[in-house]
């Protein structure tokens, strides 16, 4: 087996530099800066940073990760070749706490889009008042095309390479696109044979057995209904009225799609990859589950009417959740938008102008890094019952899910309407106060450390 070689790590935001395991190539600003789903993150950084007149020196620490690392992963595949594959662990800030993100396998990996994930997760963490920054991994490969056996190496290997980085008390990961419980059970189990004793800190999103917490599964859809209920009360409405389309029905737009049929909403479209159905009486939810296990995918679902997804984004519904891909919401479709109501399920759906676009006509975007975040949230309580060797109720941990979304809502509302647009007026931008609460709280962490003056 060839030897895996951590291929080099950078640390900080300027030049300073420091390698591990004999690598000594600094790695990866370029290519971050350039990629198209960072400069979104730096527009809206830089956006938020200036509405509330942000510190110079915290913005300058914030425009870069504080490490990133990549590192090459050789398999041994079932035909006894050996097949190299590039990983990634992108370290971003982690002022409030531990480093805390998912690990993505996919092709399209590379560190420019693990770099601007790991700042989200920055952004996120902290407005969620959660004490953990933000991080985020992955390897670019296809899981599909690999066995269960050479996924396990992989990640096995992976995990060894990270060990030296990874921790309860350091950095935390869970599953993302293309990972899941098995994964980080792997994962889990890989660190703990290296440190000595089980250490079921080290990653959320496990199976319960070892360690998961009971609600994860559900929690980021359920946290997106919870931002649903509270926009919709500011506009008047109540869920058990309103009509919504779901774009993406896997593991968040599944049970958005659960929690809100539960709490009596319309939902009168749905769509996956294969395209979507639409029924303007309201789709049966529990029946649509039934149907997509059996058939894999939604369309042909008899109950309903085929459409396409852009047919879906585009409803005159009460609310739009997309749940699948970034940037569906774009300038080619944008004036046919027709819903007063945008709550982002998936990462990165609307487009950075798009959204101020929307938001200048009257629409209420709710973005990511509220809508979502009941997927950390609950990888969070995850932690904190593995490390204080605490078990909770599903009900527990619904109620504080509840909690802390709810209250993160407010202070958004709270905070565009105590921040006016100069020319604008009042700020109908609730990305713009979503990053101003966010960067107020990391701000202030950083001055208290000494980060910044
Ligand atoms: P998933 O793979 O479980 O489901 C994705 C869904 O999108 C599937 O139904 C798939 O068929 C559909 N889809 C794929 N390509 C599509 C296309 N071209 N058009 C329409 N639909 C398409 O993924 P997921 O975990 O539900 O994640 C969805 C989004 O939510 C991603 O942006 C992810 O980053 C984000 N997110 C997920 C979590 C989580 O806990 N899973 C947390 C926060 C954010």
């Amino acid at each position: 087996m060839i030897p895996a070689k951590l291929i080099s790590v950078q640390t900080g935001s300027g030049n300073l530099q420091k390698t591990f395991k004999g690598s000594s190539v600094t790695y990866g600003e370029d290519e971050i800066l350039k990629h198209p789903l960072y400069k979104n993150v730096l527009y809206e950084l830089e956006k938020a940073g200036k509405h509330i007149g942000i510190n110079r020196n915290v913005m300058e620490r914030l425009r870069l990760p504080r490490r990133s690392i990549r590192v090459s992963i050789p398999v041994r595949m079932d035909n006894d070749s050996v097949q190299v594959f590039n990983g990634y662990r992108v370290q971003h800030n982690h002022t409030l706490g531990p480093f805390k993100g998912g690990i993505r396998y996919h092709p399209g990996v590379n560190i420019g889009e693990v770099a601007a994930l790991a700042s989200l997760m920055t952004y996120k963490n902290s407005l969620l008042n959660l004490p953990l920054g933000g991080a985020k991994g992955g390897v670019q490969l296809d899981p599909s095309a690999l066995s269960k056996a050479e996924l396990e190496s992989l990640t096995r290997r992976f995990t060894s390479e990270l060990s030296p980085f990874i921790g309860p008390d350091k950095d935390i990961p869970a599953p993302d696109v293309g990972t899941n419980s098995e994964t980080m059970a792997w994962m889990l189990d890989t660190y703990s044979l290296e440190s000595g004793f089980s250490q079921t800190g080290v990653v959320t999103g496990k199976p319960i057995e070892i360690g998961g917490s009971k609600g994860r599964n559900s929690a980021t859809g359920l946290g997106v209904v919870y931002a649903l209920e509270k926009a919709l009360e500011v506009q008047n409405k109540d869920i058990s009225e309103v009509t919504i389309a779901v774009q993406g029905f896997g593991k968040v737009g599944l049970h958005a799609c659960v929690e809100a049929h539960a709490l009596g909403a319309r939902i009168v479209a749905v769509s996956d990859r294969s395209g979507g159905c639409f029924n303007p009486k309201g789709l049966n939810i529990t029946e649509l589950i039934h149907y997509v296990e059996e058939h894999r995918f939604i369309k042909g679902y008899p109950k309903g009417e085929d459409i396409t997804n852009e047919e879906l984004l585009t409803m005159d519904v009460d609310a739009v959740i997309p749940c699948a891909l970034d940037g569906v919401i774009n300038a080619d479709n944008m004036k046919n938008i027709k819903t007063s109501l945008i709550v982002e399920g998936a990462n990165g759906p609307t487009a950075p102008e798009v959204g101020e676009y929307l938001s200048n006509n009257g629409a209420l975007i709710v973005p990511d890094i509220l809508a979502n975040g009941g997927g950390v949230i609950v990888s969070y309580f995850e932690w904190v019952q593995d490390i204080g060797w605490l078990f909770w109720t599903e009900k527990e941990v619904r109620n504080k899910l509840k909690d802390i979304i709810y209250m993160s809502f407010d202070k958004v509302w709270k905070f565009a309407e105590d921040h006016p647009d100069k020319s604008k007026g009042k700020c109908n931008d609730l990305r713009l106060a979503a990053m101003g609460v966010s960067l107020m709280r990391l701000e202030k962490a950083m001055k208290l450390r000494g980060q910044a003056w």
